[in-house]
Parts: C-alpha cells; sequence; structure tokens
C-alpha cells in the first residue's frame, strides 16, 4: 500500500490490488476516507496510515456499491459508511452482493480476511448534493454506468475529485450488470465540467490525474463507447480485451 498526498488537505493511499485508491479528504481537523484499499493488511495498517498523517476518519463514504470500494469499515468498524441513494438501493435490492464477490475474490487469490465484510451502519445522501466536511462542502455527483448506482465526489475549496470506476488511465469502461453505454455517456458528459474545476482527479484504479490527464482519459472513453471497438491507448492489455468482449455481451443483452 502506497500514501501520497496530492494537496496539504488530501491524502490517496493505493492498494497493490488493481491499484485500487481510497482517497482521504480534510477540512480543518475533520476528515472522510472515501472507498478503501483491499488486503486485509492494508486495512489493518489504515487507521494508523492516516491519524498518522492527521487524516483520521470522521465518517466514511463509498464512490459505488461494487465490493472492492466498500470495505473502509473493516478498518474502522465504528464510523458510518454514507453512499448515494442509489447505492443504497443497489445494496438492499442485492442483499449479501457485495461479501459474496468479496468471498470468490479473496478465494480466487487465496486472501485470508480475519472476518466477513459487513456494512453495518449505512446512510444513505442525496445525489446530486453536498455534505458538510468541517467549515467546506463536498458536492456529490451522480455517476451511473459502469453499474446502475453511484457519485462523484469533489472538494472544490482544493479541486479534489473522486470519481470511482471512471475515468481510470489502466481500466477502459466497464459496463457491468445495472450499467449501460446510454448512461455511461451521460456521466462523462455530466463530469467534464466538473473536471475542468478540478486540479486533481482521483480516479477508482490507477495513478492519479491531473485536469489535462483527466480529461483527455475521458475524451478516450468517449471515443472507445462511440464505436466499442477501439480500445484507448495504452488500455489494451489482454484483461482489458477480457472486460472489452464483456461490454460487447452486456451491450448485446
Ligand atoms: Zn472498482
Amino acid at each position: 500500500m502506497r500514501a501520497v498526498s496530492v494537496h496539504e488537505d488530501a491524502i490517496v493511499v493505493t492498494s497493490l490490488f488493481w491499484q485500487l485508491n481510497a482517497v482521504a479528504l480534510r477540512a480543518g481537523d475533520e476528515a472522510m476516507l472515501i472507498d478503501s484499499p483491499y488486503f486485509p493488511e492494508e486495512l489493518e495498517m489504515l487507521p494508523a496510515v492516516l491519524a498518522q498523517s492527521g487524516f483520521a476518519p470522521a465518517a466514511l463514504l463509498a464512490t459505488h456499491a461494487d465490493f472492492d470500494h466498500l470495505l473502509g469499515r473493516a478498518a474502522f468498524p465504528e464510523l458510518s459508511l454514507g453512499v448515494a441513494e442509489s447505492t443504497m438501493l443497489r445494496i438492499r435490492s442485492e442483499p449479501g452482493a457485495a461479501q459474496r464477490e468479496l468471498r470468490d475474490h479473496d478465494s480466487r487469490f487465496y486472501v485470508d480476511r480475519p472476518r466477513p465484510l459487513s456494512l453495518g451502519t449505512t446512510q444513505s445522501l442525496p445525489v446530486p448534493g453536498r455534505l458538510g466536511l468541517g467549515d467546506e462542502e463536498l458536492e456529490l455527483h451522480a455517476t451511473g454506468g459502469h453499474t446502475a448506482d453511484g457519485m462523484a465526489v469533489f472538494a472544490p475549496w482544493m479541486g479534489v475529485l473522486a470519481v470511482g470506476d471512471h475515468l481510470s488511465p489502466v481500466e477502459i469502461p466497464m459496463i457491468s450488470p445495472g450499467g449501460s453505454v446510454a448512461d455511461y455517456r451521460s456521466t462523462l458528459a455530466a463530469l467534464a465540467p466538473v473536471v475542468e474545476r478540478a486540479e486533481t482527479v482521483v480516479p477508482g484504479h490507477g495513478a492519479v490525474l491531473d485536469r489535462e490527464a483527466a480529461l483527455r482519459v475521458l475524451e478516450e472513453d468517449v471515443a472507445y463507447l462511440d464505436g466499442l471497438d477501439a480500445l484507448p491507448p495504452g488500455r489494451d492489455s489482454a484483461e482489458q480485451r477480457r472486460i472489452h468482449q464483456a461490454n460487447l455481451q452486456a451491450v448485446a443483452g
């Protein structure tokens, strides 16, 4: 796990698994953690890593209901988890799905986890909307298309945007169950002006991007979704081609 400060009030923690990013944002002496790393050892170290840099979180947020973004409570079992209304709906309509997916991945990669995932107290947040952090306000923007649910979290006072599984420099747009090309395209269109206002974009997976790099990924993603044929440059690995095949199947219904 790597922790990199991207602003004096924002620190990105990257898991060794899937280049999965969590980001802690701070305003005054209040901090919040968005998403999570994956491995049990990373989750165990996380409270100390964040506390050392002054980012001990008072609350958790998850950008969407995919299991790899929901593990914050394994590190902070006493904190409540805030999610978009759409994510709450998904969690309620697929009870146990995240736990099942996590178990499947753990067994596939021989990961031993001390206890099963518990989502605990989950709080539904209106999206689009605003959420207080210290004296500041986070903007919550709806995202969809990858799955049926989700939100991007923007801290306008420092220009840091956490986008969940969109705008990834390592992963092509992935149309998972509940997602669609049309919704993905509207999400990208809605995110573009937010990216324009951002200094730093933290994707769910892969390197942190500055505004120009994020806009480039956005353009490449739009081009990919236009024809669903050529993979975006630099993202044509075997795994991305597998995701591409799954996208074609999803579109064919
Ligand atoms: Zn993900």
